[in-house]
């Protein structure tokens, strides 16, 4: 560490960086060490296969259509859970109202880790979200839902074929679902919402199991499986994409 206060010694100026580092990163570690206590937590409640977790989500989906969810107390757990978390899924969904993962698949606090934003797209800060699920917590299913009848991805549907033009940040977020609109023309769908809305679901799959550099390794060494699927408006069901 005297190194560090030598002037004019010529590793001075890499020692000066390598200070500043230290200091950053000592900034950084309380942060970083309660995202590992979270993670060495982790315990049998979410240590199951990405198969197991799937079936619970689908049964509690099942629940929910049939309109006879669990009971619950959720106070019961509370001391629990403020302690740590064990989600069995992480949920890419979309952030429409009508939409609501916990209820949809009849689970309860703790157990969906849920990054919501419109037309269900991936960015940087939500890859963040979904690294920290996976590595941190131990969430062993990742799944993108969509639901029909999706405003974001009409209007961007809108933007393409009637050259529509949206206010503020709309259009950076819609340019994101373009390209499963685009996907969905060339299918010759009659269809092209519903065509459009399963596309987007497939687009945002394909790009998480290509996402360095956390997703993609724990999706091939088979930690975890990713998966689409699309929420029905109308009946509440849920079907996975192919
Ligand atoms: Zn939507």
């Amino acid at each position: 560490m005297c190194d560090l206060h030598e002037d004019g010694h010529p590793e001075t100026g890499m020692s000066r960086r390598s200070l500043l580092m230290a200091s950053a990163l000592a900034a950084f570690t309380p942060w970083v060490a309660g995202f590992a206590v979270a993670g060495e937590t982790s315990g049998p409640q979410n240590a199951v296969t990405p198969e197991a977790a799937l079936a619970r989500l689908m049964e509690g989906n099942s629940r929910y259509v049939a309109n006879t969810p669990n009971q619950r107390d959720f106070s019961a757990g509370r001391a629990a859970r403020a302690k740590s978390q064990h989600p069995i899924a992480a949920i890419l969904s979309c952030a429409d109202s009508r939409v609501a993962p916990e209820l949809a698949f009849d689970q309860d606090p703790g157990d969906l880790f849920v990054m919501r934003v419109a037309g269900n797209v991936m960015s940087e800060n939500l890859l963040a979200s979904l690294e920290y699920g996976i590595k941190f917590l131990g969430t062993p299913l990742v799944m993108v839902l969509g639901h029909t009848n999706c405003g974001a991805v009409s209007a961007a549907i809108k933007v393409m074929e009637d050259d529509a033009s949206l206010p503020g940040h709309l259009p950076a977020l819609i340019s994101l679902i373009k390209p499963a609109v685009t996907l969905a023309k060339k299918s010759g769908t009659d269809d092209l919402l519903s065509s459009s809305v399963i596309e987007n679901v497939r687009l945002q799959v394909a790009k998480l199991k290509q996402s360095p550099p956390i997703v993609d390794k724990f999706y091939a060494d088979k930690k975890i499986d990713i998966v689409g699927a699309v929420y029905d408006l109308r009946t509440g069901k849920i079907a996975l994409t192919t």
